[in-house]
């Protein structure tokens, strides 16, 4: 098959030599590309060389303005008992500060208050041993340090041998996408080993130390996009985005600079093949950090800059999104996708490419969280996918640390990414009908997904139906799967005859074809688009500083509240029948929390919320409930009544939120009525081709009259 040899073709082209060989460059050249350094704007301009050198059009580079830090000088030293230099690196973020000196306090990890015990941190500086869970909990650490009166905070690795590791840090509890502080006091980083001597010196007695931080802020600074256009050579307007950061810390080899080098490399190899459909390479700037007024939310920075300046494309035009991070890690290959359309191709072209026996990584396929530039695409409901090294929440071990150089890069995994985006990205662009699979999406909306513990909307009609009626709202989504399998069926059949026009030629029929073809992409890539941004959400779990933070990617995560409300509803009615024990056992049954409480030793009932605009989801609270039900069997009548008043308030408050989250998912009536005109032009399209094929075989044939 022609496809298939083009396929084959560009996975052969790739080579993991040259992949290699540019992150050298770049690292040698370009050191420590902090978001709007020198460095930075360097890297951008060798990017933009490089995409037209592989023959891409339309190469520009787009500014953007960003809060910029740049660490000048970073001093650590051991005063007392004896001078002694200890190589440091400020914290992104970090103030500046001249000679600041006191004594050192270990608080162990510093995470919870309890750390606190015993400790005499005020006045003093906080030695803490850098969260080993989730690293961007460093946050967290610094706060409690602060809330108990911290001068400076230094943080060592937690992994020996790995270096000194940094991370941003903003003085606001939350990671909003609003304005926020810089830290008040200087924040150092040093080794594990370094962490170690410290530890060992504070055994023998007082240990003082002396910091000084020099750093640069600049609130207008510049950072950029660098952009390249593969005009597709027969459905232009269609686009299929590939991406990846610029920005780094340190040498930055495998953070991201493995994604760019896999994207100049698609770059040439991509502009041979001709592809149908237009393909942009897109490096970002200001990934790591650079949010304006040190935003809580400060990553990710450059892709929300693009999607905004761009928002009627992505809105019109745009297919889907293929980002990279991280893509040398030691034999680690994970794809995140934002919804089962994606997923289904990805995981096609994995079998085909021989990669699914080789990873056997059980994260291989995982929805899509928020911790890079594809996030700024998603929630604008393009389908996106993100290959990555390491698994949510698990950041390889020289994540952001002196030793993510080249020397520790795997070079064929880059290799097998690379073929894995290409591949994808070629049969995204070259297949007259757009695949991604919308029977594959709407399955899994109503049946859910047991391996990604995904609830269905079936699973919520079942368990809300003492509570809410969401009957209709699966014979609606049941309906539009059906509707997409008859388009499916429909598609498969035009593909027969369109291959047949295209052997013998008939440019005629092609023509029909191809633009019926592009009515029913547009419809359907829209539905998507659509129904993404209402139904699929990555949803936050926790408070920061109480708990870990938690990121699931859920379906119509507002119904998840269904279940809390049948389990008040129960104990509303226990506590009316004076059944205390009861009452409690149905509220300590609420799930996800008792499930999520197990799984992740959550010591509180936290909130769900949308990460970033930090919007509350449709939730109970019954700790108050659980707190006063605490005597079990001795609540007098008078608090009784107040908690049954108290739990019905809340009952009905968030039963409202749960119709309106049900309302909703009335665009499947709408969906499938636009999809049903598709079906139904695909049809007549079919009957015609068919009759004209049958007189075109009549009037050859010698048998004819
Ligand atoms: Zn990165």
């Amino acid at each position: 098959m022609r496809v298939a040899l083009s396929e084959r073709r560009l996975v052969s082209s790739i080579s993991k030599d040259r992949i290699f060989a540019d992150v050298q460059n770049i690292c040698r050249k370009f050191p420590c590309r902090t978001p709007g350094s020198k460095a930075e704007g360097e890297t951008a301009e060798h990017v933009a060389t490089e995409f037209g050198r592989a023959g891409l059009s339309n190469v520009h580079i787009e500014n953007f303005p960003i809060t910029s830090w740049n660490c000048r000088r970073s001093n650590l030293q051991v005063v007392s008992p004896r001078s002694l230099v200890l190589k440091s690196a400020a914290l992104p973020y970090s103030p500046s500060c001249a000679k600041l000196i006191g004594d050192v306090v270990d608080v162990g990890l510093g995470y919870f208050q309890r750390d606190y015990e015993k400790k005499d941190v005020d006045g003093n500086i906080a030695l803490i041993r850098w969260c080993p869970w989730d690293i961007t909990e460093n946050k967290t650490q610094y706060l409690r340090a602060l809330q108990n009166g911290a001068l400076a905070v230094v943080f060592y690795n937690e992994m020996p041998k790995r270096g000194i590791r940094i991370f941003p840090i903003t003085e606001t509890w939350n990671f909003g996408f609003g304005p926020g502080k810089q830290p008040s006091r200087p924040i150092i980083s040093i080794s594990y080993e370094d962490g170690r001597l410290l530890k060992h010196l504070l055994r023998r007695g007082n240990v003082a130390l002396k910091i000084d931080v020099d750093v640069d802020v600049r609130q207008m600074a510049r950072s950029h996009n660098v952009v390249g256009t593969l005009c597709g050579t027969k459905w232009p307007r269609d686009v299929i985005l590939i991406t990846a950061h610029h920005d780094c810390w340190f040498t930055g080899a495998n953070d991201n600079t493995s994604t760019v080098a896999v994207l100049m490399e698609l770059a040439r190899v991509l502009s041979k093949a001709k592809p149908y459909r237009t393909v942009r390479f897109i490096s970002f700037g200001s990934e790591e950090c650079g949010a304006q007024y040190f935003s809580p939310w400060f990553w990710i920075n450059g892709s929300r800059q693009y999607a905004a300046r761009h928002a009627n494309e992505i809105s019109n035009n745009v297919i889907a999104v293929f980002n990279g991070e991280d893509l040398g890690s030691d034999k680690k290959f994970v794809v995140e996708t934002s919804g089962p359309e994606l997923r289904n191709l990805v995981h096609r072209v994995m079998k085909d490419l021989d990669l699914t026996c080789k990873y056997k990584n059980k994260n291989a396929l995982d929805l899509t969280p928020i911790s890079s530039d594809h996030y700024a695409f998603a929630i604008r409901g393009v389908s996106s996918v993100c290959c990555t090294g390491h698994p949510p929440g698990r950041p390889y071990e020289r994540y952001h640390t002196t030793t993510d150089v080249p020397s520790a890069l795997d070079r064929e995994v880059m290799r097998d990414f690379a073929a894995l985006i290409g591949t994808s990205v070629l049969r995204l662009a070259n297949s007259l009908f757009i695949p991604l699979s919308l029977s594959h999406y709407m399955r899994e909306v109503i049946e859910g997904n047991s391996s990604l513990r995904l609830l269905g909307l079936r699973d919520h009609a079942r368990k809300a139906i003492e509570i809410v009626d969401l009957h209709e709202a699966v014979l609606m989504a049941s309906s539009l799967k059906n509707v997409s399998e008859a388009l499916d069926r429909i598609q498969n059949d035009i593909l027969v005859a369109y291959e047949r026009s295209v052997s013998s030629r008939d440019q005629l029929t092609i023509n029909r074809i191809e633009s019926c073809a592009k009515r029913i992409n547009a419809q359907r890539v829209k539905a998507f688009k659509n129904m993404n941004k209402l139904l699929f959400r990555v949803v936050g779990y926790g408070k920061p500083g109480i708990n870990p933070m938690i990121y699931l990617a859920q379906v119509v995560p507002g119904l998840e509240a269904t279940e809390e409300l049948v389990h008040v509803y129960r104990s509303l009615k226990f506590l009316q029948a004076e059944d205390v024990p009861s009452a409690r056992k149905e509220l300590e049954a609420i799930y996800p929390y008792a499930d999520l409480a197990t799984r992740f030793r959550l010591t509180c009932y936290p909130p769900r919320f949308v990460p970033g605009y930090e919007t509350l989801l449709p939730s109970i609270d019954v700790s108050t409930n659980l707190n006063s039900l605490d005597k079990e069997h001795r609540v007098s009548g008078e608090e009784l009544s107040r908690q049954i008043l108290l739990l019905a308030t809340e009952f009905e408050r968030c039963k409202v939120q749960v119709e309106h989250e049900k309302m909703k998912l009335c665009l499947f009536a709408f969906w499938s009525s636009r999809l049903g005109e598709a079906v139904e032009e695909g049809r007549v399209l079919l009957s015609q081709i068919h009759k004209s094929f049958n007189s075109v075989q009549r009037e050859h044939s010698p048998h004819g009259n």
